[in-house]
């Protein structure tokens, strides 16, 4: 499996809780208190109806295969190449993309039906991967 490590970075004041829940393998996505849409990344603001107030609330990692690259050059120490980045379209979110790392010995498949899992990763956070749902 590829280590993505991507270094230190910071969480922001927004995205923070986001990370923490990550950290615990758990997604999870801001509703807005006023209007009810969901929104991913995490931003101060809703994007539909302007307002501030939000909470956080877990959501089903799962979502559809957009798109995806298979990456022949290391861009972080320590990654064996190829490896597969995925971008995939969260069921709990549909206006959001969000790109991870792929966990399967095959190349994904658009329309793919895959469910999140976090990575634990040096110096930071969990990422989210993906791998598919096997029915
Ligand atoms: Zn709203």
């Amino acid at each position: 499996m590829p280590d993505p490590s991507p270094g230190a970075w910071t969480p922001d004041r927004d995205s923070a809780p986001w990370w923490e829940r990550a950290g615990r393998g758990e997604f999870a996505v801001q509703r807005c208190d006023a209007c009810g849409t969901p929104r991913l990344p995490a931003r101060a603001f809703c994007p539909a109806c302007r307002t501030e107030g939000w909470h956080w609330e877990a959501a089903e990692p799962v979502g559809t295969v957009e798109s995806w690259i298979v990456n022949r050059r290391a861009f972080a120490p320590g990654m064996a190449v190829p490896y597969v980045v995925v971008m995939v379209r969260p069921d709990a979110v549909p206006g959001c993309l969000l790109h991870g790392s792929w966990h399967a010995a095959r190349e994904p498949v658009g329309g793919e039906r895959v469910r999140g899992v976090f990575v634990p990763v040096r110096d930071g956070p969990a990422l989210i991967g993906w791998e598919p749902v096997v029915r």
